[in-house]
């Protein structure tokens, strides 16, 4: 089987109603995004942090996957397909893709604010000033924030080495080091781009840009990777 790579952003979600911030002009629901999505905001209003991020949760879990999130499931038919997503909602499972990596964290999991290895799901619920983890340091959400390291980084750079094919959709690549994911696909493997507004993509040998929301771009890419290359 061929191996399938796909690295998602905020636009594969945004027609699921869950908004984009680039879209908001850089803005997240209202916020600067240091304010919100940083370790010194964190450490300046921790309320307005663990508010936003609960805010954030009730949205998604409101939300459901959209005919892109389930074209890209239904591609397991056929390939090896491992999703990297920067997304921190989980529609990409809900819609049935099961190798899904996590770059900037989940809304569903709370962690401690002293051991990043202290993990907790938390499914919808809140997390509120006052939830401690076992060591008694207050809980925040698993999310990674700008200015801190992407673990799994190293993991999704050494899966895009082994990418046949490799769909970007609904990522500004603005946000690094997840957009530098494409410099490590092989020259010879076919390369997807779907937005609606293309971001900036060095000279790419083998690349098909499709101009197109995540929903009707991913429908189309998943027929015609069905039809040449079952
Ligand atoms: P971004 O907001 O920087 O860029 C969004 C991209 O999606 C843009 O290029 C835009 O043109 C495109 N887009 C908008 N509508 C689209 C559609 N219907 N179909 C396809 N593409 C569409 O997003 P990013 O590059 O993912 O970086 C944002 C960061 O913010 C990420 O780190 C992420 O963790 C976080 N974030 C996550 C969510 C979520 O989990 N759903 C939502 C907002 C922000």
């Amino acid at each position: 089987m061929l191996k399938l790579v796909v690295l998602s952003g905020a636009g594969v979600s945004a027609e699921s109603g869950i908004p984009t911030f680039r879209d908001a002009g850089g803005l997240w629901e209202g916020h600067d995004v240091m304010e919100v999505a940083s370790p010194q905001g964190w450490q300046k209003n921790p309320e307005l942090v663990l508010d936003f991020y609960n805010k954030r949760r009730a949205a998604a879990a409101a939300a459901k996957p959209n005919e892109g999130h389930l074209a890209l499931a239904s591609l397991e038919e056929d390939f090896d397909v491992t999703v990297i997503t920067q997304n921190i909602d989980n529609l990409h499972e809900q819609a049935g893709s099961s190798n899904v990596i996590h770059l900037h964290g989940l809304l569903s999991q709370a962690r401690s604010s002293i051991d990043e290895n202290m993990i907790y799901d938390i499914g919808t619920k809140d997390i509120n000033l006052g939830d401690l983890c076992k060591k008694g340091s207050q809980l925040r959400p698993n999310i990674v924030w700008f200015g801190e390291m992407v673990p799994m980084i190293e993991k999704a750079a050494k899966i895009s080495e082994q990418a046949d094919i490799f769909i970007v959709v609904g990522t500004s690549l603005a946000v690094y080091p997840a957009a530098s994911l494409i410099d490590y696909v092989p020259y010879t493997s076919k390369i997807y781009v779907v937005d609606p507004n293309m971001p900036y993509i060095k000279d790419k040998h083998n690349i098909k840009l499709v101009n197109a929301k995540a929903t009707t771009g991913l429908k189309e890419i998943a027929v015609e990777l069905k039809a040449n290359y079952h």
